[in-house]
């Protein structure tokens, strides 16, 4: 099965209990737009690299579309539309007035300097500004980009088409970005996890925890949750993974990234694991936090968590969705439990076009309040009609793109 498949799956399972017809599924679920190009650079040693870049438009009857530009070797055209489409109902299940929108090119940037990544981005912004703006599409950052990327973006788009702060989302807060938008992932699967924890019965000291992924999402999650009290207790990035079942030290592990050139290899304060067996701890809480499709069903059958917060998207099979909804794992589905990024990603817009500024206090209070929000609306949901948290969501999401999508009048 393919990502976009996996996407369908779960659309097609809301969609059945929606009673949605026909000719609002097929126009729901097909992307409006689909671009891909060219982005070739000279590297820094005179050789001419090709790569090839995406931008899938999938819906804008809620508002301008939105989503992040992802940069990763495995990057294709049926991952970026699996993604655009989850980011149609990651915006419409927390209201925010976007569409969904996602973008790629297959590079790995490790292994570009960042002079190379700067002609990449500028290369891609070449070849697709006139397809995207604020009022039509607004990028932000993904998998291997982050705030600098978004820096080069605006300024490059911005020579087409004039000063436009809002033209991208997750800028450096130097330079019209928002305090707190880098955090606001990890913040919203955090906010997400201690309610999820309340309706559990779990006090958030009796918890124990582990991430895998301990990019910018993974580490604000550990950060967020070992401060609300939590045993976070394994953590994982492409070096492997880290165990300590007393607990980890998350500060001392997150100033060792940095000091560490972003990596946690050779961390001396937990033992090592590999990724398969972080993914297996008995734990109460399993945070995904990096690629998609992490659970088949085999591996399903191994989880010996009791709750699974999806803070990647898309790492669940419909397979292994089937295996743990058996064995009675509580998912939390990506398109509310990541939704905190693109929520900030909202407040950063706005204020783009305010030219008005929050302080962080007032990012985080709007921020708790809507991932909270989401969360209650999506479990009362699941309970009144005794389906999963993702359908439920799917549910809410799926109901209001094709209410916007029948009240403006182009199907009945
Ligand atoms: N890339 C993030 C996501 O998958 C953020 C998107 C945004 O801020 O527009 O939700």
């Amino acid at each position: 099965m393919r990502a976009f498949e996996a996407t369908e799956y779960y659309f097609h399972q809301a969609a059945d209990l929606l009673d949605l017809s026909r000719n609002i599924r097929a126009l729901l679920i097909t992307p409006k737009r689909e671009v891909q190009v060219q982005v070739s650079i000279e590297r820094d040693n005179g050789q001419v690299a090709t790569f090839i870049g995406y931008r899938v438009q999938h819906d804008d009857a809620r508002g301008p579309m939105k989503g992040g530009l992802r940069y990763h070797p495995d990057v294709d055209l049926d991952e970026v539309r699996s993604l655009a489409a989850l980011m149609t109902w990651k915006t419409a299940v927390v209201e925010i007035p976007y569409g969904g929108a996602k973008g790629g090119i297959n590079v790995n940037p490790r292994e570009m300097s960042p002079r190379e990544l700067q002609k990449i981005t500028r290369t891609f912004v070449d070849q697709i500004h006139d397809l995207v703006g604020p009022d039509s599409d607004i990028p932000a950052p993904d998998m291997g980009t982050n705030a600098e990327v978004m820096a080069w973006f605006m300024n490059q788009y911005s020579k087409y088409h004039g000063f436009s702060p809002a033209c991208v989302t997750g800028k450096p807060v130097e330079l019209y970005g928002l305090p707190g938008r880098e955090e606001a992932t990890g913040r919203g699967v955090g906010i997400v996890t201690l309610k999820l924890l309340g309706r559990m019965g779990r006090k958030p000291h009796q918890t124990t925890v582990a991430i895998q992924g301990f990019g910018n999402v993974g580490s604000h999650t550990a950060r967020f949750l070992h401060e609300a009290d939590c045993r976070v207790v394994a953590v994982s990035d492409i070096s492997g993974g880290y165990y300590r079942p007393e607990g980890l030290d998350v500060p001392d592990l997150i100033r060792y990234l940095h000091q560490n050139n972003y990596s946690l290899s050779g961390y001396p304060n937990a033992e090592p694991i590999s990724n398969e067996q972080l993914l297996t701890l008995p734990v109460d809480v399993l945070i995904p936090a990096a690629l998609g499709g992490v659970f088949d069903a085999d591996l399903a059958r191994e989880v010996r968590a009791k709750a699974i917060i999806e803070a990647a998207n898309g790492p669940t099979w419909p397979e292994a969705d089937r295996v743990f909804q058996q064995r009675e794992i509580l998912v939390f589905p990506d398109i509310v439990a990541n939704a905190g990024g693109v929520t900030a990603s909202y407040f950063e817009w706005v204020q783009n076009r305010q030219h008005y500024r929050w302080g962080r206090d007032r990012v985080r209070q709007e921020l708790d309040r809507i991932m909270s929000e989401s969360f209650e609306r999506v479990w009362e949901l699941a309970t009144q009609r005794k389906v999963s948290l993702r359908t439920a969501a799917y549910i809410l999401g799926i109901g209001r793109v094709g209410r916007a999508t029948i009240l403006g009048g182009s199907v009945t």
